[in-house]
């Protein structure tokens, strides 16, 4: 059977509002050297304020937000909502739109007015012109119809305040943290800088978070992987521990091993911590 000593280390960490789904996984939580974290909805609390519209030549900053909002009005993604949120607010009526397309990892697809439009990152709108950002970690959302770019949608995120100190605990640990992120290098580079992470990799596809995972593992680590997405769910079942923020979609709750309930992230430094203790006891 489990250990008595497992058993009580889960009741403990259920207390601290992680839910870890079975021994196992807090054998593999003790062994931990390496924290893979993604950076929207994780390090950040995924609610961003758009900051800025730049639109192209000859286009409104009204006719860039509509364009942007309809297009979004139906997605879950988290830089959708804000979007949608100050079309309302600025008494815009959205264009009805149908079609959509998911593009995980780098945006969204709906015909509009029997247009093509699409919103999103680079991967998405290539010939996106390079806009000037006032804030180092605001992030682009370029917005085209039929395949021409109309303007850029700049969002703010908030780092959550618990990443900080999460962030030096493990480092103090000797355990090793880095970012996966599907949005662009100096985006995640100003967040990296903010917190005192210094190995980040950007614009990366579902797929390639999942190659990281899987070369940190050839390697020899053992490594967790914690995120909040439809983007993290694949990444987050090949880690040897895959950790999901409360907040985050059901998908990634489903993949993961360990669901921080209340999205504190103390609770991953104090879950490892309980696990690493769990260890010495039995062992
Ligand atoms: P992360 O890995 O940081 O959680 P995602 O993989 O979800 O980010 O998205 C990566 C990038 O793709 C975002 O920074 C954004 O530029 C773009 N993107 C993805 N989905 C959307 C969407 N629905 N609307 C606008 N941009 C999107
Ligand atoms: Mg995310």
């Amino acid at each position: 059977g489990t250990p008595l000593a497992v058993l009580a280390a889960i009741a403990r960490i259920a207390r601290t509002g992680a839910f870890v789904k079975g021994g196992a996984h807090l054998e593999a939580l003790s062994e931990v050297d390496v924290v893979a974290f993604d950076k929207t909805g994780t390090l950040t609390t995924g609610t961003p304020r758009v900051v800025g519209l730049r639109p192209a030549d000859g286009v409104s900053e009204k006719h860039l937000l509509l364009t942007a909002a309809s297009a979004e009005q139906f997605s879950e993604h988290p830089l959708a909502a804000p979007i949608v949120d100050l079309a309302r607010k600025l008494g815009i009526a959205l264009m009805p739109a149908d079609d959509f397309e998911y593009r995980v990892g780098s945006g969204i697809a709906a015909r509009i007015n029997g247009h093509e439009v699409t919103v999103g990152s680079r991967r998405l709108i290539p010939d996106a012109p390079r806009v000037v950002r006032d804030q180092g970690e605001a992030t682009a959302v370029h917005v085209a119809v039929d395949g021409r770019c109309i303007g850029t949608v700049l969002l703010a995120d908030t780092i959550r305040d618990s990443a900080k100190t999460m962030i030096s605990e493990l480092t103090r640990r000797g355990i090793r943290t880095l970012i996966i992120t599907g949005d662009t290098e100096p985006t995640a580079r100003a967040v990296a800088r903010e917190l005192g992470i210094t190995d980040v990799r950007a614009e990366l596809l579902p797929h390639e978070k999942l190659e990281v995972i899987r070369q940190e593992r050839e390697a020899g680590h053992r490594l967790a992987m914690i995120g909040d997405g439809v983007n993290d769910a694949s990444a987050l079942a090949h880690a040897h521990v895959g950790v999901a923020m409360g907040s985050g979609t059901g998908v990634a709750q489903e993949s993961a091993d360990v669901i921080l309930i209340s999205s504190d992230l103390h609770d991953l430094a104090r879950t490892v911590a309980i696990a690493k203790r769990a260890r010495a006891i039995v062992m």
